[in-house]
């Protein structure tokens, strides 16, 4: 039986990557550094740190394949803790893999190291890395990707997947966060003429690019395959206008959609503007804005990426079409629908 480590597995993609593996008949091992495993599938789970050598070595100890999809959650805005476990501690995760003669490492990197915060258009793998980044999170997440593919070797076969945008059951962020904006009437507006086109990508589909990308590390008579030392975008090959998806979500679960226009250049200076007064006062008052220029621009701009190198080397093809995805998105969260609110209160 193929054995993996999944790193980062009590989270939002690693769950749903591992109840994939279990169902495919991979025996799975997860580690995390939550205090406690909830979910309702049964692996071995081992709580660690992985940027420390003695929690995540003997962890790996009989694994073939280890799947890195842990990093700080980017709200946290905390510089260190990005740089600590998103380059440090996955220098710590290869040099680990290298001693206990893993044979493959997959990771999960994000079609944001491209991002500028101007518009993206199809983008393919070989438009290089952003000059200047959205944020040090992006910033650190480019140093990830580069460091794994130059990991590559006869010995360690290596790999990286830039999702975007990924939504679906149990996502702590994008569905609830919009959900409570809308709930507290705040979602009256788009930021610009509200057709910015950007990739969702069901979680589903990020999975099976992963395993796509996983199985063609190495060839079927051994040595490395194509995807040793490559990069892919995986997205639901579906780009959509930013406002219209947002829209739909809201609406299915009752409340309802955006309907003013605001324009981009303006609301972009207004951010610019406060996050100068948050920047001066700093030293005085520590406030951590959420209206700030990036997020703006993620809100407003063009950004989608063209997925045609996995289709091509890999074999993938979405398997969840965006309408069905969002549809079992919207059926996976009563309690967050306007009806359940009401009852509630
Ligand atoms: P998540 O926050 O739900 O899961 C991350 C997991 O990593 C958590 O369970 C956390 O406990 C764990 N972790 C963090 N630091 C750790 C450490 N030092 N040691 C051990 N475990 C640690 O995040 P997610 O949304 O599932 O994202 C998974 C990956 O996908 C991340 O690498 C992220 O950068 C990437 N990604 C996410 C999106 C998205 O839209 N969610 C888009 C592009 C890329």
């Amino acid at each position: 039986m193929r054995r993996a480590l999944v790193i980062g597995g009590a989270g939002f993609l690693g769950l749903h990557l591992v109840e994939r593996l279990i169902k495919d008949g991979w025996v799975v091992r997860v580690f995390d550094m939550l205090p406690s495993w909830t979910a309702a599938v049964e692996v071995e789970y081992i709580r660690g740190d992985l940027c420390k050598f003695e929690d995540l070595r003997p962890a790996l100890n009989e694994i073939e394949t280890v799947f890195h999809c842990a990093s700080p959650s980017p709200a946290s805005n905390n510089k260190a803790l990005f740089y600590l476990v998103n380059v440090t501690g996955t220098e710590n995760v290869i040099r680990c893999c290298r001693y206990a003669k893993v044979k493959k490492l997959v990771l999960t990197s994000s079609a944001s190291v491209l991002y500028e915060g101007l518009d993206i258009v199809n983008a393919s793998e070989d438009m290089p890395y952003a000059k200047r980044p959205l944020d040090y999170y992006t910033e650190t997440k480019a140093i990830q990707e580069q460091l794994v593919l130059e990991a590559n070797s006869d010995t360690l076969y290596t790999t990286a997947i830039r999702p975007h945008g990924i939504f679906g059951p149990r996502d702590p962020q994008l569905v609830p966060i919009t959900v409570d904006t809308a709930r507290k009437g705040k979602l009256k507006f788009t930021i610009g003429n509200g057709k910015n086109m950007v990739d969702f990508t069901y979680v589903e589909n990020v999975v099976h690019g992963h395993l796509l990308a996983e199985e063609h590390l190495e060839q079927v008579d051994g040595g490395k395959g194509v995807a040793s030392g490559e990069v892919y975008h995986i997205t639901n090959d579906e780009p959509v206008a930013f406002w219209d998806f947002l829209g739909k979500i809201v609406v299915g679960l009752g409340y309802s959609a955006p309907k003013y226009h605001l324009p981009y250049n303006l609301v972009y200076y207004i951010a610019c503007l406060l996050s100068t007064i948050v920047w001066m006062i700093s030293p005085f008052y520590c406030l951590k804005p959420t209206f700030t220029p990036s997020r703006v621009a993620l809100a407003g701009t063009a950004h989608y990426y063209n997925c045609s190198k996995a289709k091509a080397q890999l074999g993938y093809r979405p398997l969840v079409d965006l309408n069905d995805a969002i549809q079992k998105t919207i059926r996976s969260y009563p309690h967050l629908h306007a009806d359940s609110f009401i009852k509630r209160n």
